[in-house]
């Protein structure tokens, strides 16, 4: 096809998109360790959700298992970015076992403030999804029962606590912004004298995908997440992009996945991708897109981003 026989389109991409810093440090953490210690470096749990960045790195040598009796106590042994139960290490240490925690520092955060309210006596609400790794981490921090996961407007209503003037609430970091703040706006209403995070659990990363999203979402007939299903943030970006105007919106987990279908009277596509993926999948994204159309690539940028995250010190030197 000649440019002048394609149809015009406008790629409309969102800034922020893609990876976050605690999916950079994860992937930083996984191949210092292969540097430092050879492979195999066993992983604990996809180190972030996404095939492709696992995929790269079973190349350079990891190994993904699901739990930590899959390892052997020889060979070093990573936690992924989305946390995990305080038995994990516990167990790592009993076995003396090498280990590299690279639990998101912002995930961190939220474990630290359950155990301050946890030790002030209140008892804790989880606003999250049930069977995430970053929830099962965060519950994981306390003994069973002393937090209470609630994942919807419904369960918020028919909560009943211990005792309503001693309740703290935490959330999931990979939340839709304005689903939470409704779930937080029912709890505040029926219990007046629940503690709050000091700062929004709910990350930076993802609050600003959101936000870049719903801007462009407002001028795209069709928004494209990357992500994988399991990645909550990129599930998130999907149902804001729908909120936010577009007509329709989809998860792929890369070009490959496009149905071209979707662009049939799609004058703006809107691209994103959630907090781990990599930039080359957008890049093939948009070059597929303008193999088939006429593409004129504008930015919609709602932020600039400079957040980094040091390496555990183990890695660092
Ligand atoms: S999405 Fe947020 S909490 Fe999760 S790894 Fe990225 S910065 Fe950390």
């Amino acid at each position: 096809m000649t440019p002048a026989e394609k149809p015009p389109i406008s790629i409309l991409l969102a800034a922020p998109r893609g990876f976050c810093a605690g999916v950079d440090r994860a992937i930083q953490i996984v191949e210092g360790a292969l540097r430092k210690w050879g492979a195999p470096v066993y992983v604990r749990h996809e180190i972030v959700h996404n095939r492709h960045v696992v995929e790269r790195l079973e190349a350079l040598g990891a190994v993904f298992v699901e739990e930590l009796d899959h390892c052997p106590a020889d060979r070093p042994v990573i936690f992924s970015a989305h946390g995990v139960p305080k038995a994990v290490p516990a167990e790592a240490a009993r076995r003396e076992m090498i280990y590299v925690d690279a639990t998101c520092p912002l995930v961190s955060k939220v474990h630290v403030e359950a155990e301050r309210h946890a030790a002030a006596g209140r008892e804790i609400v989880l606003i999250g999804h049930a069977g995430h790794p970053e929830v099962i981490g965060t519950m994981g921090q306390l003994s069973e029962g002393a937090i209470a996961l609630i994942e919807t407007v419904a369960e918020a209503e028919a909560f009943r606590p211990r005792d309503p003037a001693q309740l703290a609430f935490v959330t999931q970091t990979t939340l839709s912004v304005d689903d939470t703040a409704e779930i937080v706006g029912v709890l505040q209403r029926r219990f007046p004298l629940m503690t709050a995070p000091h700062k929004e659990d709910i990350c930076y990363a993802t609050t600003n995908r959101q936000d870049a999203v719903k801007a462009l979402a407002e001028h795209a007939e069709l928004v494209l997440v990357i992500g994988s299903p399991k990645s909550s943030n990129s599930v998130r970006l999907v149902e804001v992009a729908k909120r936010a105007g577009a007509r329709d919106a989809q998860l792929v987990a890369s070009a490959e996945d496009v149905d071209w279908r979707w662009f049939e009277g799609v004058r703006a596509v809107g691209v994103t991708a959630g907090a781990s993926a990599p930039e080359d999948l957008v890049e093939a994204l948009v070059a597929a897109i303008a193999a088939r159309f006429d593409s004129r690539v504008e930015e919609v940028r709602v932020v600039q981003e400079d957040v980094t995250f040091k390496l555990p010190r183990v890695l660092a030197e």
